[in-house]
């Protein structure tokens, strides 16, 4: 998608989900760090949002910014040097609030959410599947795990799910292994194993990243599809803002573990404000006829072990304020309507003196 593209989308369209419910989910100020005998890597560091019943929230970001950990902070599965050391992650399940930044990220609970509450779709269909058996023998064991049907019963909600993400034939593809299947139609069985329990939420992780053009286009057709079919929400995590302007309502930027700007869509695109989401935006092809621009932004991302004090962006910013920028980092400041910026251009510099 070109840049233009991505700005066209949908200037008007209201943001999804239900605007006066409660959040279904609520990061605060959540920080996950990885140590290792180099240092320690503060991989998300300080990352808030909220996302409401229905609603699709975009996480975007060049690699390395946190996004991905911040999904694996959520259900808790994270590697074995990643650890919440502070923020709270709390998930609303109807009867209660749950604090999964608290509970044991093997406890019950957890296991209880992962799969069925809050599922999460990867880049590689195979990371889903195990290769020794039937799709429909894992599609059917994860139902049973989370319902108390017979056999029989999971295998009819099993077909009825590949049915609804546009397997061809659903009875026959019940009975394949992934290796028998093309891209397109292993990513499908993947959107049904983890929409098998009917989650709340759905966390898609770069699913568009490793296929072609026309698999992207009807992954993200069918997660729209299965977004109004079934009213669960969607956090998509993708460096990709062409996809974001496809299927989001609001967009958080991030950069080094931080959240730089957050808004509407059509607030991030058509009214960017902080100099990292500009560079993104510009850093888009730009297709016209006979040529593609792309603008990379310019530097290089610090290292991990040596972060920038102050605003993480400074040392690349072409707008950086010289004994201010590099001193602390600056606050969330409102610019809109829900669409704030992290950013010493518009606020924060009194809090400095
Ligand atoms: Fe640039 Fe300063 Fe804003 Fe950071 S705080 S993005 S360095 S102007």
């Amino acid at each position: 998608m070109t840049a233009q593209q991505a700005g066209e989308r949908d200037a008007t369209s209201a943001p999804g989900g239900d605007a006066a419910a409660d959040p279904l989910l609520s990061v605060r100020n959540l920080q996950t760090h990885f140590f290792s005998r180099e240092g320690v890597v503060k991989a998300v560091d300080g990352v808030s949002f909220d996302i409401k019943p229905g609603e699709i929230l975009g996480i975007a970001g060049e690699s390395g910014c946190g996004k991905s950990v911040t999904s694996q902070s959520i259900l808790r599965i994270l590697p074995r040097n990643g650890k919440i050391v502070g923020g709270e992650i709390l998930f609303n399940n109807g009867d209660r609030t749950v604090d999964l930044a608290t509970e044991e990220a093997d406890g019950r609970v957890l296991r209880d959410i992962r799969g069925k509450e809050i599922a999460m779709i990867f880049q590689e269909p195979m990371t889903s599947f195990s290769p020794v058996h039937t799709i429909g023998d894992q599609i059917i064991e994860t139902i049973r795990i989370h319902q108390d049907v017979s056999k029989e019963e999971a295998r009819d909600q099993a077909v009825e799910m590949l049915r609804r993400v546009g397997m061809p034939n659903p009875v026959r593809n019940i009975e394949e292994y992934t290796f028998n299947l093309s891209g397109g139609m292993r990513q499908r069985a993947m959107v049904a194993l983890s929409l098998s329990c009917r989650p709340k939420l759905l966390i898609a992780d770069e699913p568009t990243t490793a296929v072609d053009v026309t698999i992207q286009a009807q992954m993200l057709e069918l997660l729209r599809d299965i977004q109004a079919d079934l009213g669960m929400a969607i956090i998509m995590i993708t460096h990709d803002l062409g996809v974001i302007a496809e299927l989001t309502d609001r967009v958080m930027i991030m950069y080094l573990g931080k959240e730089v700007e957050h808004g509407t869509v059509e607030d991030v695109f058509h009214r960017p404000q902080h100099p990292y989401t500009r560079g993104l935006l510009a850093s888009i092809p730009k297709m016209e006829p006979g040529r593609v621009e792309i603008e990379p932004i310019e530097g290089v991302v610090p290292s991990p072990y040596a972060m920038p004090t102050g605003c993480k962006f400074h040392t690349r910013c072409p707008e950086y304020i010289a004994g201010v920028c590099e001193k602390r980092d600056p606050p969330l400041t409102a610019v809109g309507p829900g669409h704030e910026v992290s950013c010493y251009l518009y606020g924060g510099r009194e809090e400095l003196e």
